[in-house]
This record gives C-alpha cells, sequence and structure tokens, in this order.
C-alpha cells in the first residue's frame, strides 16, 4: 500500500455515469428516456434537488416517482442516473423525534446527525440469519395478551371498521413498551395532521417518546411519501435489530398505504385489477411484511415485530386487502362495531381473534389459569344470544352465563391502562375461582381496578414470584389464595 502511495504516477478514481432525458411530466410521475442499465428501486438525480426512485419501465422508457416539488422539473432536462438503491439517513438517536419518509425530521427540532445510510428497499433477511421465535411480547391489552398473544418477532393484525379502537389498542401496546427495553417505531401512513398532533400529545403524557421514533407521511404529504414510509420505517427497524435491539413496529394504517400504491399504479397506467388496486400490491406489501422477524446473533440478534393496522368495511374480512394482510399475518386482533356499539372497550371480538406463534411463548400461568376461558366465553356469548329467545337457565348453561358475566367485566379495559403480567393473573385466578359470580358492576370494577395495587402494597413478593417463574407454582397458587383472602377482609365481607 505505501508503496502504491508514493507512487509517481497520479491515480484516477472512474465514476461510470449514466445519462437520460426527461421525456414527459404526469403530476410526480416522469417519463426518461436512457438510463440503460438503472434497476427497479434506484435512485435518480432530476435536477433542482429533485430525486426520482425508479418505478418501472416499459419498452423504451423508464419511470421514476418524484420526490420533491415535480413543478421544478423541465422536459427535455439531461439527468444522471446514479447506481445506487435509494437511501435514507439514520441515527441511534432518534428516539423522541418526529421523520419524514426521507429521514429528514419534521419536529422542528435540532438536525439529526446521521450514524448510517441504509437502504429502504431491499430483500428481508435471509432464513439462515433468523432465529427461532421465543420471546413473549405483551402489549398491555388484557383480551389480546391472555387469548391472543403476540411474541418478538411476529406479525400481527390490528383490523375492524372505522371507529373502533384499532389505533388506541396500538398506542396501549406502544405505550406498555416502557421500561421494558423494546424500542418502538409508530409510522403513519395517510393520517391527517390533527390526528397525528392528538397522537403525538398522547405519547408525550404517557411518557411513551423516550422510547418511540414516529415516522409519517401524512394524508397531505405526496402520495409519494405515503407508499415509501412502511419501507422505511422497516429498514430502520431493522437497522436497529442489527444492533441487537428488539423493536416493535406500528403501521397505522397498511389500508391507506394500499391506496397510496393504487394511486401511484394508475399514473403509472398500469392495468386495475380487482377493486382497482393493481395486481402487483399484495407482492408489494407481502415485501414489507416479510421484513419482520427474530434474528441470529451473528447478524446482531434483535427483533423486529409488526403491528399492522387494516380497515375494513361493515365488517367484511374478506375485503381486498385486509385479507391479502390477513394471509401475510401470524394473526389476527379483530375489532367489532357492533362489540364497540354495545359499549364494550376494547371491541376485540375473540371469537374470531388469533395468534399462530404467540401461544409458544405466552407464559405458562397464563396458559394455565385460560386454558377454558375462551371457550366458554365464546359459550356465554352464544347463550345469551339465545336466553332473549327463552326463559329459565339450569346447570351448565347457568354456570356458564355467571362466568360470562364475570369475565365480561373483567376484560374491559379504558384507553391508556395497560395491565401488566401479574395483574392478568390475579383477574384470572379470581374468575377461575367464581369470586365475583352474583357481584354488581361497581363491586366488580373495584375489583379490577383495585387489586394489584392492593397485591403492590401487601403482596410484592407474590407479583416478583409471578414474573421470575412466569408459572402457576406452589407457591404462587398458595400467594394468590391469600392474597384474595386478604383483599376480600379488606372490604370487611
Ligand atoms: P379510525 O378508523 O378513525 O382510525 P380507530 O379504529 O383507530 O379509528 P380509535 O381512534 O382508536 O379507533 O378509537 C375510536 C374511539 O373509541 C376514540 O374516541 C377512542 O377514544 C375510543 N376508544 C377506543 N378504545 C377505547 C377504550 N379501550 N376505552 C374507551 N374508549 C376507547
Ligand atoms: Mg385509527
Amino acid at each position: 500500500m505505501s508503496s502504491l502511495k508514493s507512487s509517481p504516477i497520479p491515480l484516477f478514481k472512474m465514476k461510470m455515469q449514466e445519462k437520460g432525458m426527461i421525456k414527459d411530466i404526469k403530476e410526480i410521475i416522469v417519463r426518461i428516456e436512457g438510463l440503460p442499465t438503472c434497476l427497479n428501486g434506484q435512485i435518480v438525480n432530476l435536477g433542482d434537488d429533485v430525486k426520482g426512485i425508479i418505478m418501472g419501465f416499459d419498452q423504451d422508457d423508464v419511470l421514476a416517482l418524484a420526490l420533491g416539488d415535480p413543478r421544478k422539473l423541465k422536459m427535455g432536462r439531461e439527468i444522471t442516473g446514479v447506481s445506487e438503491p435509494f437511501k435514507i439517513p439514520v441515527s441511534d438517536s432518534m428516539m423522541g423525534r418526529m421523520i419524514t419518509a426521507l429521514g429528514e425530521p419534521c419536529d422542528n427540532g435540532e438536525p439529526i446527525v446521521a450514524t448510517d445510510h441504509i437502504p429502504v428497499f431491499k430483500d428481508s433477511m435471509p432464513i439462515t440469519s433468523r432465529a427461532r421465535i421465543d420471546e413473549y411480547l405483551p402489549i398491555g391489552t388484557k383480551i389480546v395478551d391472555i387469548f391472543t398473544p403476540i411474541s418478538k418477532g411476529q406479525r400481527q393484525l390490528i383490523l375492524g371498521d372505522r371507529m373502533t379502537g384499532k389505533t388506541s389498542v396500538a398506542i396501549d401496546a406502544v405505550v406498555n413498551q416502557k421500561g421494558r427495553n423494546v424500542t418502538c417505531i409508530y409510522c403513519c401512513v395517510g393520517k391527517s395532521l390533527s390526528a397525528l398532533e392528538k397522537l403525538v400529545g398522547t405519547f408525550n403524557r404517557a411518557g411513551a417518546l423516550d422510547h418511540t421514533l414516529l415516522i409519517v407521511a401524512t394524508d397531505s404529504a405526496p402520495v409519494g411519501e405515503q407508499y415509501i414510509v412502511p419501507f422505511a420505517a422497516a429498514s430502520i427497524a431493522e437497522y436497529l435489530a442489527t444492533k441487537g435491539r428488539d423493536v416493535l413496529v406500528v403501521f397505522d394504517d397498511l389500508t391507506k398505504h394500499a391506496w397510496s400504491y393504487r394511486q401511484l399504479s394508475l399514473l403509472l397506467e398500469r392495468p386495475p385489477g380487482r377493486e382497482a388496486y393493481p395486481g402487483d400490491i399484495f407482492y408489494v406489501q407481502t415485501q414489507l411484511m416479510e421484513r419482520a422477524g427474530k434474528f441470529d446473533k451473528k447478524v446482531g440478534g434483535g427483533s423486529v415485530t409488526f403491528l399492522g393496522i387494516a380497515e375494513t368495511q361493515q365488517g367484511d374480512l374478506t375485503g381486498y386487502i385486509p385479507s391479502n394482510l390477513s394471509s401475510m399475518c401470524d394473526g389476527q386482533v379483530y375489532l367489532s362495531s357492533v362489540i364497540f356499539s354495545e359499549g364494550f372497550r376494547p371491541a376485540i371480538d375473540i371469537t374470531i381473534s388469533l395468534s399462530i406463534v404467540g401461544g409458544r411463548t405466552q407464559p405458562q400461568v397464563l396458559k394455565k389459569l385460560s386454558s377454558t376461558l375462551r371457550s366458554d366465553f365464546a359459550k356465554y356469548n352464544e347463550i345469551v344470544k339465545l336466553s332473549k329467545l327463552s326463559s329459565g337457565l339450569s346447570g351448565e348453561a347457568e354456570r356458564l352465563v355467571r362466568k360470562g358475566e364475570v369475565t365480561r367485566s373483567v376484560l374491559q379495559q379504558g384507553e391508556l391502562e395497560p395491565s401488566p403480567l401479574a395483574a392478568n393473573v390475579m383477574l384470572l385466578w379470581a374468575i377461575e375461582k367464581g369470586f365475583l359470580v352474583g357481584k354488581d358492576d361497581d363491586y366488580k370494577k373495584a375489583f379490577v381496578k383495585d387489586i394489584y395495587p392492593f397485591a403492590e402494597q401487601h403482596a410484592q413478593r407474590l407479583i416478583d414470584a409471578i414474573n421470575e417463574t412466569q408459572d402457576l407454582t406452589v407457591d404462587v397458587s398458595q400467594g394468590l389464595e391469600k392474597l384474595m383472602a386478604d383483599y376480600f377482609a379488606s372490604l370487611g365481607g
């Protein structure tokens, strides 16, 4: 090397650059002549600080999506192609910030000093870099943690009609990661500015911004940014995972992402297919969803968990985009507008919510205590519907109704009231042992609200034992029995 450095012959670094010409501009789609070897997803310099991403080709031309103000572009302008993929800047200290799909801060804060630049469109991690999904990720919503548990590295879909509480479940999941060493990325696609402001305010009040990055493309952002933003979020998550971090990404929501791709495709003059979506919408969204996973130690050992939100129309789970997304995920949490209108919150329909991989990592104690609860609760709901027609119940039906009434009260949960593991265990114990049977609503509500704080005061050892063993050991069972006896004695009953 030293001999080269001191070589009397000057060494030149050669750089190849391809040329092309802007042939046509249609809104944000630029048709380019030339650039013979460019590839899909590469970046191209369209002049005047406007960059473009190659989005496809036709017989003679290259089609690029303009990122930036397309009014600055001029037809006939000579442009240069850069043979590198579209990248965004990242840094290890982005938590608490809000950035755009292009990685630029949009919260009036200090500029972010990039430690690296990462490609946005890339293949997912190969199978050889993946590890077994073996860790539980509690999200604080009782119904989800008990019936459809989520694991680190899983993809879970939250779906339901408009205004059924989808965002609220996702917000609670992010807030619940406080102090748990899980980094969160909240990716907003096509949200209104006011909804975004409300979201930031909620995170701020809940103290969740220290572990959360917001990456946003609002409904007023260019449609290209709305299409890119989930991919950018996935890339940042992968980057953090390769540094060993566990990352939870929320996509709010993927239906709007599909809309943005449909809009782009229509501008690209691709033939519309079912529900006017282009034929490759499934391919585009799977490319995104398959980037979740738990990764091997040799690539950092972190994990990327996806919570994707999708909107249904009038409860139709067979809609094109919701059914596509369901098939790409490892489970779904379905929020029903009927349950919502009955006043039950969160309005999750446990009969059609499921988690394929979560059961593997769920703490034994929850598994043991809830083994018959789902089917008993489903039967209770059926009996309630039927018993409106008949009068008088007996035997097994009577038992199911009594248990169901208690379960219904215990599973209700307000917003921003995450429930820890030990609290869930205490509530399940009370249901299984029938402590709340026949009690009025206020009594049950008070129990749900007070039992965990009571245990923190009088039975911290029990809470520690539940968290450590995560099993229904003899010690834990005896501790729970004593706790309940002490609690009910404290009420004087
Ligand atoms: P959109 O379709 O507009 O995105 P969404 O399905 O995300 O709506 P949210 O915005 O989360 O629904 O919630 C709808 C309404 O229900 C809000 O007013 C919210 O405050 C209320 N809500 C949601 N979950 C709960 C809960 N657990 N307890 C009380 N209110 C709730
Ligand atoms: Mg929402």
